[in-house]
């Protein structure tokens, strides 16, 4: 049985690298008004830097963040659909396109500091894809830079994939609505996944319950550690 591991900022932090003033282009789903709980809600972690909205006419919509009543996001939601990878999650605040904007400082190989645009050394990616690790799908970013010399980031599209087991929940929680999915909880500290619901094809993906979560397989784990490469700790995470 393959195992899985969470990805951690490392405990000796030693970069610097600022994504705070970058976003993606075509910006993203705006939030949602739920009529049924009450709720007004964009939970979103994920970047879909594949996702060419160039000829999507409803795109000026996506440049401001706010939120919207639950139908009208869910229309936005599906003019987008047929732009990203089958099958993905589309939460409210899901952003589309490469990164823009100014980034500064100095980036490890792998750096995951900010959730939503985990962005990745050129040269990393390749040797990971040499090792055979699966899944990964780096794409240009278009970034400025604050120095002269920098590395060449490509952003990595890691889809949301893969659930918690309720035994690592809290037994008293409320069941998500029914009519927009939001579940109101609060990721516990401790996760257990849920066997059955893990991507078989992947090595390194996002928790579909908590999308700021990234998982690994050991296989990527021991390339990285082979590799050398640096910006990620690990922590194990049982399976049931
Ligand atoms: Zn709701």
């Amino acid at each position: 049985m393959t195992k899985f591991y969470w990805l951690q900022d490392p405990k000796e932090w030693q970069c610097t690298g600022d994504l705070s003033r970058v976003r993606h282009k075509w910006g993203g789903l705006p939030g949602l008004h739920c009529p049924e709980c009450g709720a007004t809600w964009a939970g979103s972690m994920t970047g879909y830097p594949s996702a060419d909205l160039s000829s999507l006419p409803e795109r000026k919509e996506l440049e401001v963040p706010r939120p919207e009543p639950f139908d009208e996001f869910v229309r936005l939601r599906e003019r987008v659909r047929p732009f990203v990878p089958s099958g993905a999650q589309l939460l409210p605040g899901a952003e589309f396109g490469p990164l823009v904007g100014t980034a500064s400082g100095t980036f490890s190989s792998l750096f995951f500091y900010f959730v939503q645009t985990p962005v990745i050394q050129r040269e990393a990616l390749e040797r990971l894809q040499a090792e055979g690790i699966r899944g990964l799908r780096g794409f240009p970013t278009e970034l400025r830079f604050r120095q002269k010399k920098h590395p060449e980031l490509l952003e990595l599209e890691l889809l949301p994939q893969g659930r918690l087991h309720v035994d690592c929940l809290p037994p008293d929680r409320p069941p998500p609505c029914e009519k927009c999915g939001r579940k109101g909880i609060k990721r516990p500290d401790d996760l257990i996944l849920d066997a059955g619901s893990l991507p078989r094809e992947l090595d390194l993906f996002r928790l579909a319950d908590f999308e700021s979560t990234f998982i690994c397989t050991e296989r990527f784990v021991d390339a990285v550690r082979r590799l050398e490469l640096d910006g990620v700790d690990f922590r194990e995470v049982p399976v049931r």
